[in-house]
């Protein structure tokens, strides 16, 4: 017997940028329709006017697309759907459900229809499954109470709903549900961090469908974000970092794209400062190997004189602090590669007061 294509859905209300564990839903979502040649419908649960945000949706439209996570069909906003919901509202009517003197519409003390006529997030839920037809239900398992509630909805509209999976939630240290207050939630929280966005996709996609509940690997986040950071294309990370051509390199080592920005900003517009008498025989003796070099010299050229100076006795860590202000970032010889003669001279020059 033939079975109907996989659908799926995901179902986001639109209060602004995701959860982090709703992103985990949408990845589940994704990765089992891609696992099954299936479809994913994104629907938006905006019936509820106080919970929907201004520019709610769009928030967790760009997040859902930062994180590459693509979307067959919709958006379906519930707030569209009154037609539809009126309908289903009227087969409850045949199906056991009971309207009120103020309106609304109720099956077993569940509110399908308040008295202001709109369709509650029950109804609407299960009209919409049925009505997009979807066969499989992924979400979170803070909707578990739900299932029994939406099957008694389905069976009122002569349905069955299609079967449904719970994959636990993300936890903060503290084993509660994970919030602001633990520093970070949303995917913009992440973003703003400095996490590139594929490596917080593979911290999802290895969560795939947690059946318990699991705790926020803060540092599997970010091995992964280094990982990632290494194999980007030298033009994103460059574009990531608001760097010019050819810094990638001195950014690589970088734990997060907020660090690679201020890496790479120590290199092209750093605050220096004079370094004092001690540091003086270091920066000459740079000075005079600079001086006899190209203009720009190549990573072998780069590498040869940052050894050059160390081995006649030079202090890295001045030339370091001269050429970057700083007490570490990149290393040594890509500064030395990035930064002209000339440039490199109007440096020690600073330094040297
Ligand atoms: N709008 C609900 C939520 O964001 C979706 C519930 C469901 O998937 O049925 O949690």
């Amino acid at each position: 017997m033939p079975t109907s294509p996989v659908r799926v859905r995901f179902a986001p209300s639109p209060t602004g940028s995701l959860h982090l564990g709703n992103a985990l839903t949408a990845v589940a979502n994704r990765d089992f329709a891609d696992s099954h040649g299936g479809a994913l419908v994104l629907r938006i649960d905006d019936t509820d006017a106080e919970r929907a945000l201004a520019g709610g949706e769009e928030a967790l439209l760009v997040d859902l697309e930062w994180l590459g996570i693509h979307w067959d069909e919709g958006p379906v906003r519930q707030s569209e759907q009154g037609d539809r919901y009126a309908e289903a509202a009227a087969r409850a009517l045949g199906g056991g459900a009971v309207g009120d003197a103020d309106g609304s519409i109720r099956l077993d003390g569940i509110t399908l229809v308040r008295s202001d006529g709109t369709a509650t997030y029950q109804l609407a839920s299960v009209a919409d499954d049925l009505a997009l037809g979807i066969t499989h239900i992924i979400r979170g398992s803070d909707h578990r109470p739900n299932e029994v509630v939406q099957q008694r909805i389905a069976r009122a509209l002569g349905a069955e709903l299609p079967p449904v999976v719970h994959h636990g939630l993300l936890l903060g240290k503290d084993g509660k549900k994970l919030s602001k207050r633990h520093g970070h939630a949303s995917v913009a929280d992440f973003r703003e961090e400095g996490i590139p966005a594929p490596a917080l996709r593979a911290y999802l996609d290895e969560l795939g469908m947690p059946e318990h509940d699991v705790m926020l690997d803060e540092s599997r986040i970010g091995r992964l974000a280094i990982d990632a950071i290494a194999a980007l294309p030298d033009e994103e990370l460059e574009a990531a970092a608001e760097a010019p051509a050819g810094l990638a390199r001195a950014l690589r080592g970088a734990r997060t794209l907020v660090e690679a920005g201020e890496i790479a900003a120590q290199i092209t517009s750093p605050v220096l400062r004079p370094l004092g008498d001690e540091a003086r025989p270091t920066l000459e003796r740079l000075a005079e190997l600079r001086v006899r070099g190209a203009d720009r010299l190549d990573e072998v050229g780069a590498r040869e004189l940052v050894r050059e100076v160390k081995a006649v006795g030079g202090n890295l860590r001045t030339v370091r602090a001269a050429l970057t202000g700083a007490e570490r970032g990149a290393e040594l010889w890509t500064v030395v590669a990035f930064l002209s003669r000339d440039e490199t001279l109007a440096r020690i020059a600073v330094a040297l007061g």
